[in-house]
């Protein structure tokens, strides 16, 4: 069997698309023009580059975009000050502090201190709280791993009853995925550095989400037939052949991977474009919480 690619960048074209055409709406409708600020400390150069993604991203699609920089050595009341005004600013529907910060910042007081309602990253304690919860919505759903559902749902799972193995538990991507694929009805198993026999528990997946930053881990032999693989790893190996003397490579070995599940995710071209588009939608849905309610809504 060969395996569908599913193509994380035509997907993410087509959502950028369509926010792109609400922007529009939104404005002309009721002259609001959605608005995303960034949060850099430090010089860290994937941030730089990430930051600079999303700003780009912005241009494109009709948001305006509200870029802040503060030194490595900031302090947590700065951190914390630039947040507040940003909560109080009616420019900016959403706030996305780019992390990692520095090591000496409390990462969960900053991103605590950023309101519920511009909270477009997902990751504030109320938001994910809800994602926990039955019957609960969060007002965002964290990016990458909303991109991972959507990449599933192109490649046409059936959510209900599957048993779906997500192999990573952190905050950004492994735990929230697993969520929302408990939210699906899947039956979850989440597995993470101190899981025994890895291949055998991967081999059951009619779902395998791979989020754990190791380069081409999970191997063919691994793979249900017609599973389903998305690869949210981003690994860095060195190629002397290319240009930068490195290539990106996902979690999962795509070439053995390939002929044996359903559907799978390249790395790149998979989940990476879809992370940036699903902020842009979360970016124009802080906007649209702005929307007063009219009459004929109550
Ligand atoms: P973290 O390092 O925060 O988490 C990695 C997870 O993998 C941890 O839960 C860890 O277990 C688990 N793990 C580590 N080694 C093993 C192993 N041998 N077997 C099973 N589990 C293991 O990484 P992130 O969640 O931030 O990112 C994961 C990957 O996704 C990275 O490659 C990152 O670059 C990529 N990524 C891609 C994005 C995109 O837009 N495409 C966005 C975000 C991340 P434990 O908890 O026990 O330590």
């Amino acid at each position: 069997m060969t395996a569908t690619i599913i193509d994380g960048a035509a997907v993410a074209a087509r959502i950028r698309a369509e926010v792109a055409a609400q922007v529009a709406a939104m404005q002309s409708a009721h002259g609001i023009r959605p608005g995303l600020a960034t949060v850099l400390v430090g010089d860290d150069a994937p941030s730089q580059s990430y930051v600079r993604m999303k700003h780009k991203a912005c241009e494109e699609l009709g948001i305006a975009s509200f870029r802040h920089e503060l030194p490595a050595d900031a302090t947590q009341a700065q951190v914390e000050g630039l947040v507040a005004e940003l909560n109080a600013d009616p420019r900016v529907h959403g706030i996305l502090v780019q992390l990692p910060m520095p090591k000496h910042l409390n990462e969960e007081a900053v991103l605590n201190k950023i309101s519920i309602e511009k909270d477009v990253d997902g990751f504030g304690p109320v938001n994910i709280g809800r994602l926990a919860m039955k019957g609960r919505d969060p007002l965002f759903i964290p990016c990458t791993p909303h991109g991972v559902i959507v990449l599933l749902e192109e490649a046409g799972a059936v959510f209900e009853g599957a048993n779906a193995v997500v192999l990573g538990r952190s905050n950004i991507v492994g735990m929230p995925a697993a969520l929302l694929l408990i939210e699906r009805n899947a039956t979850v198993t989440v597995c993470h550095s101190r899981t025994r026999n890895l291949p055998e528990v991967c081999s059951q997946a009619d779902i395998l989400v791979s989020a754990v930053g190791r380069a081409e881990m999970v191997r063919g032999s691994w793979i249900k037939p017609g599973a389903i693989v998305i690869d949210v790893g981003t690994n860095r190996v060195d190629d002397p052949g290319a240009k930068r003397g490195y290539r990106l490579v996902g979690d999962v070995a795509f070439d053995e991977a390939k002929e044996v599940a359903g559907a799978i995710t390249p790395v790149p071209g998979g989940v990476g474009p879809m992370t940036i588009a699903m902020l842009m939608k979360n970016t124009l849905r802080g906007a649209e919480l702005t929307i007063p309610a009219t009459s004929e809504a109550h």
